[in-house]
Order: structure tokens, then C-alpha cells, then sequence
């Protein structure tokens, strides 16, 4: 395994096109009425808010121009203008400030009319009903909307417009309606066709169907072949437009939003954005940051904080900010949100050299289940590798998210940057991902797992545990223990496993079976068995750790620290260099980076966290952090100050300014 440090520097930047650079979004998502809005004000709107891009509503349900194309309904409201025509004006305006236009575009609905005259582009469920909703009709990806339609109304807009890029709406088989009615997957005559040819008989009609997990993965597969098409299409007419829409596009979108009813994750775009990188380094990214509560709540201003958080959390991971809100700039009043983005999309204008070179450097990777279903099947998975994902950032060790799909896709010497993975549900990934696993461990790599839900697929061999023999959850766990080497001891929760080690595996920690519990008379009688609750094994030229319990979902759900505690014994038995030497506390989060000749740390103020959202953080002051030896020309960008250090045991030791929301620290490594 090759130092992070010293590994090769994908060069994103280095292909031709302008999207390659570092760039600042604004999004005015246009209503009907907005048809006659000051152009000029908003293009300066968006210069002033530190943002070169403007994405606006071009065509889709509804033309923002007089187009001539049939499924294409210009917005009545054009008249309000004297061209009757508010992309050519928008185009003309953000050409004059140097900035550029984006065209949103939206698929996914068509209006009545357009719907009576193509019965066929439109989605229908299994029981033969439509999903209308505001009399707008989905539309079906299979069908001659998305398959022919959209390449031409995408033509008619690049024949008339010099815009800049496209972002396409929606994008997906919509299986719900916007009143959160669930219709389930299509059956459409193409569906139903194309179903038929590739896997027999009918498409599922949800979750509750066999071959639900197979048409999750079909549809997704068609959404983005066709994504690849429009964007080849795009290219063959105009080279220098990039279309922003998932993997096969030029820029890969993200949402940062929020949404009623949704467990709060505060590290989503920190996930998502890592995630993708990790997973496609050369693609831009791209996060969008809603200033509104929810779909339902397009008026209701987000925390202002929580907004900060979006952005800080997508730029330290080297993506492409947007701030996203109704309307021309004015039309609703979303000041605080925009007050605290403009500071901050400033901010990444002004270290655009900085943000244009920045790269993912942790030398440790968790492993994403991404089974982000937090009340279905899949909620026991998120909870495990939640509880570890929030105890590596408040232990301050760097890292970065790679997808369990992609463990045996990416390349190996990609997976090699990291000297240290995280595993979290090491029964549940697929064999071939296993096997991954025990290749990259084999070859030198420190592995700490967990074994939570077990699947059907296969537990690498690098965990050395030959057989899970029975397994206790819920109530059977009640007043069970884990004791580690030291005599602590942490409450077992969630799920743990009675397991056969191999010959050579040692026992770390052991579990503690239930004793009586309830009246405090009765309370004793714990002991300690024979049975690990921690193997440690060496696989190779390789180490893993690995806990036979729940221990993510644990803390997930208990915040306890002494769990916290007990996953960095184990941690820093295995990997001891990985964590960021520093008295900051643990509500103040490391991101850690490399730009050019330049090291990079994200520090992120967490201490605003509350149960659904952020309210505004404790100035943290006072605080320390140990570099290695020899670094030097150190900054905090955001205090804007050349920092001293001292020396103290070889490393060297810098007083950080105090952080607000967040901080940017930058040094040399010695030559
Ligand atoms: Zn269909």
C-alpha cells in the first residue's frame, strides 16, 4: 500500500472544457409568473453573489421562449417581455458580466394536452392509472419523450441559443407522486415490452415484488445509458456544453436539501460528494444547495447554518457550490440564506486556484453500504455505517467514502492510496467485493470491520472468522456487554454474533452475556467468556480488526463515548498515523485534501448541530493541531493569517485562529 501522500494526482483539470475549473452556481428557479424579470438585475445578482454560472428554466413542460416544437408550450406569460423571450435575454445578459447560462430542463412532465396527444410517453402503473399531480403527467424514460423527443427540443435549444451547459430535471422513473403516492415501477407498453424481452413476464409492482431489486437496477442502467446518449448528442452539436446529470454526463449532479419527514444526516453532502469522487475522480461535481425547507415549502427560508454547511462540506471536497432558489433574487425573501452563501461562494471564488487543484487525500476509506432507506429494510445497514462514519470525524481521522458496489470496479491501484478501510457490515457485501477486500488486505492493507446484518453474500476471509455460529438481537442482548483489554465495558446493541475463529485469530475483546437485570438487587453476576467480541487477524501482509456486534448501530443510537472509545482502541491498535494529532473537540470535524504543492485541511464547526438541522456554532478558540515535521508556509485561509508554529516532539505545532463556521488550513510539506 503506497503512502496517500505520494500517490498519482488524478488531473481533472487537465481536459479541455470550461466545467473542468472551479466554478460557482446560482440557480433562479422560475414560476410562471416570474416571466418578467429583470435580466440585467438578476445577472448582476449573481456576480455580486461571487457565482459565473446562472441555471435557468429554459424548456420542458414549459418553453421560457416562443419554441416551435409541438410538445413544447411556450409560458403564457412570455408577453410580459417585449421579445417575448427570456432565455435570449438571459443569454445576452449574462454574456455582458462574463457569466454563463445554463438551460434547466425538465422531462419528467408534460401538460394535458400534450399528454392526450401521446398517450404512449406516459408512465402508467400496474392498475393501468397515471401519476398526475397539478394536472401535469408524468412522462415514462422508456418512451418517446425521453427517447426521441428530448433530443430534439435539446437541438431546437442549442440551434437558437448560445447557452453554456444543460441540466435536466428529474431524471428517473418516478415510482411516487408528489403527494408521496406510491404508484410503483411502470408499465408502460415500452416497459412492459422491453421487461418482457430481457427478463420475462411483468415488471414488479414495488418492493414487496421478487424482482424489484433486478428492475432497480434495470431502470437505473436505462436512465443512464439514455443520460450518455443526450450527452453525445449535446457534444455532436456543440462541443463546449456540458450537460450536468449523473455518471455518463459531463458533471455529475448533487442535491443538498432537506425534506420533512427525512432522518437529518448532518455529513450527507460530505458523503455524497466524497463518494463520488472516490468513485469517478476525473467528473466534476456539482451540489446544489436548496434555500428552502422542502418542495411543499418552497417559501420557507433554510437555516442559514445548515446552508453554510452544505457548501463548506461540498467545497472541502473539492466540488462546485450552487446556491438554488425560487424566483428571481427579491421575489421571496431568502436573506439570511443568501447573506451567509455569498460569504462563502466569495470565499471559494477568491481560492479558486486552491479549489481548481484540490484532491481527496485520506489515507483511510469507509465502506458505503449506501442502503440509505432509514426506515425500511435498509435502516439497520445506514445506522451501522452512520455510528462509524460520525466516531472516525469527531476521533479527527481524515477520510474519505467509497460505495460497497464499487470495491471491485475501481482500480486497484486507486483502492492502494489508502493504507486503512473501514467496513461496516462485513457479512452483508457482495463476493466479489469481498474478495477485494482480502486482495487489498493481503497486499498490506489494515482492515477494522464490523459484523452487524448478515447477507447473502460472502465475509472476506481477511476478517479470519471461519463461521458466525448463532447470532442474539433485541431483547436476547439485553444487559450483554463487550470488555475490552483495559476491563472497560460497553453495552452490546443491535445485533451480535457467536463466531468460530480461524486458527491464528486472536481475541481482542470478549462478550459478556447477559446477567439479571431490573431490580437493582439482582444486578450482578456479569462475567466475561471466552468469546470475542473483537478478532484480530493477519491476513497476508496485511491486519484486520474486527468487531462480531453492531458497534456502528450502537453508537449510532446509544452516543455513548465509551463506545466511541472502544472503536478507537481497536483503531489505533491497527492504524495509530491515521488520526490528526490535536486538542480540537470532537464536534469540529477534518476533511483533509492536497492542492498542487499544497496540503489542505477542512475544518468544519459542528458545535451548531441540533436534532434536525444546524443553528449557528460556538466560536471555537484556543485549539492546536500537530503537523508532520518539516511542514511549513502554513495559512488559515478563511482568519486570512500566516500561522507560527512551534516544534514539539518532532512535530510541529500550529494555534489555530478561532473557527467559526469553518476554517481552511494550508501548508508545505519539507522539500
Ligand atoms: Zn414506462
Amino acid at each position: 500500500v503506497t503512502n496517500a501522500k505520494s500517490g498519482p494526482v488524478p488531473a481533472r483539470i487537465a481536459e479541455p472544457g470550461w466545467w473542468r475549473q472551479p466554478f460557482r452556481m446560482m440557480q433562479t428557479n422560475l414560476r410562471l409568473i416570474d416571466a418578467g424579470l429583470d435580466v440585467d438585475a438578476v445577472a448582476e445578482t449573481v456576480r455580486a453573489h461571487g457565482a459565473d454560472a446562472w441555471l435557468l428554466n429554459t424548456g420542458g413542460i414549459y418553453a421560457s421562449f416562443p419554441s416551435e416544437l409541438a410538445s413544447q408550450t411556450p409560458n403564457p406569460e412570455l408577453g410580459r417581455r417585449p421579445s417575448g423571450d427570456i432565455v435570449g435575454d438571459a443569454v445576452r445578459a449574462a454574456r455582458a458580466r462574463g457569466l454563463r447560462l445554463l438551460a434547466r430542463m425538465d422531462f419528467s412532465k408534460v401538460l394535458p394536452h400534450v399528454a392526450a396527444d401521446h398517450p404512449e410517453w406516459l408512465y402508467v402503473s400496474a392498475s393501468g392509472e397515471r401519476q398526475v399531480f397539478n394536472g401535469l403527467v408524468t412522462t415514462c424514460p422508456s418512451a418517446g419523450y425521453f427517447q426521441q423527443e428530448a433530443f430534439d427540443i435539446l437541438s431546437e435549444v442549442l440551434r437558437r441559443f448560445d447557452v453554456d451547459g444543460f441540466f435536466i430535471n428529474w431524471f428517473m422513473y418516478s415510482e411516487w407522486t408528489y403527494s408521496h403516492e406510491y404508484l410503483g415501477p411502470c408499465h408502460c407498453q415500452t416497459c412492459r415490452a422491453e421487461w418482457r424481452a430481457e427478463h420475462g413476464g411483468e415488471p414488479p409492482t414495488g418492493p414487496q415484488d421478487a424482482g424489484y431489486a433486478t428492475w432497480q437496477e434495470w431502470s437505473r442502467a436505462k436512465v443512464l445509458e439514455l443520460g450518455g446518449r443526450l450527452r453525445a448528442h449535446i457534444e455532436s452539436i456543440s462541443p463546449d456544453t456540458p450537460l450536468i446529470l449523473h455518471d455518463t454526463a459531463d458533471i455529475r449532479y448533487a442535491e443538498a436539501n432537506n425534506a420533512v419527514g427525512r432522518e437529518f444526516w448532518p455529513h450527507q453532502t460530505d458523503e455524497s460528494v466524497s463518494a463520488a469522487f472516490t468513485r469517478q475522480p476525473q467528473t466534476p461535481v456539482l451540489v446544489n444547495c436548496v434555500s428552502f425547507l422542502d418542495f411543499p415549502y418552497r417559501m420557507a427560508v433554510e437555516s442559514p447554518d445548515r446552508f453554510a454547511n452544505y457548501l463548506v462540506q461540498a467545497m472541502a471536497r473539492g466540488g462546485a457550490i450552487s446556491t438554488y432558489i425560487m424566483g428571481p433574487p427579491g421575489a421571496i425573501d431568502y436573506g439570511p440564506v443568501l447573506e451567509v452563501a455569498g460569504d462563502i461562494t466569495r470565499f471559494h471564488q477568491r481560492h479558486d486556484d486552491l479549489y481548481a487543484h484540490l484532491e481527496q487525500t485520506a489515507e483511510a476509506v469507509i465502506i458505503d453500504p449506501v442502503a440509505a432507506d432509514v426506515h425500511g429494510p435498509g435502516a439497520a445497514a445506514t445506522a451501522e455505517f452512520r455510528g462509524l462514519y460520525s466516531a472516525l470525524r469527531e476521533l479527527h481521522v481524515p477520510f474519505d467514502v467509497l460505495e460497497a458496489g464499487e470495491l471491485s470496479r475501481v482500480p486497484t491501484a486507486q483502492l492502494d492510496r489508502y493504507s486503512t478501510m473501514v467496513l461496516p457490515d462485513a457479512a452483508r457485501v457482495p463476493s466479489v467485493a469481498a474478495t477485494a477486500v482480502d486482495e487489498w488486505v493481503s497486499r498490506g492493507g489494515r482492515l477494522i470491520a464490523t459484523l452487524a446484518e448478515v447477507g447473502t453474500g460472502g465475509m472476506p476471509r481477511a476478517l479470519g472468522i471461519e463461521a458466525i455460529e448463532r447470532s442474539d438481537i433485541g431483547a436476547s442482548l439485553l444487559s450483554a456487554y463487550a470488555m475490552d483489554r483495559e476491563g472497560g465495558v460497553v453495552p452490546l446493541h443491535g445485533v451480535a454474533h457467536h463466531v468460530r475463529p480461524v486458527d491464528g485469530a486472536a481475541s481482542a475483546s470478549r462478550l459478556v452475556p447477559p446477567a439479571r437485570y431490573g431490580p437493582p438487587e439482582y444486578c450482578y453476576g456479569h462475567e466475561a467468556s471466552d468469546e470475542p467480541s473483537l478478532v484480530e487477524y493477519i491476513h497476508g501482509e496485511g491486519r484486520s480488526a474486527t468487531f462480531t456486534w453492531s458497534m456502528g448501530r450502537a453508537y449510532r443510537e446509544l452516543d455513548l463515548p465509551s463506545l466511541r472509545h472502544h472503536f478507537a482502541l481497536a483503531l489505533r491498535d491497527l492504524a495509530p498515523e491515521i488520526f490528526l494529532a490535536t486538542d480540537l473537540p470532537e464536534s469540529i470535524g477534518v476533511i483533509a485534501g492536497r492542492s498542487g504543492d499544497r496540503q489542505v485541511l477542512h475544518l468544519v464547526n459542528h458545535t451548531g448541530l441540533h436534532r434536525n438541522g444546524f443553528g449557528t456554532p460556538v466560536v471555537a478558540s484556543g485549539y492546536s493541531v500537530d503537523l508532520p515535521a518539516g511542514a511549513h508556509s502554513i495559512h488559515a485561509l478563511v482568519a486570512d493569517q500566516v500561522l507560527t508554529s512551534t516544534l514539539s516532539d518532532g512535530k510541529v505545532r500550529v494555534a489555530l485562529p478561532p473557527i467559526s463556521t469553518f476554517e481552511v488550513l494550508t501548508w508545505k510539506d519539507a522539500e
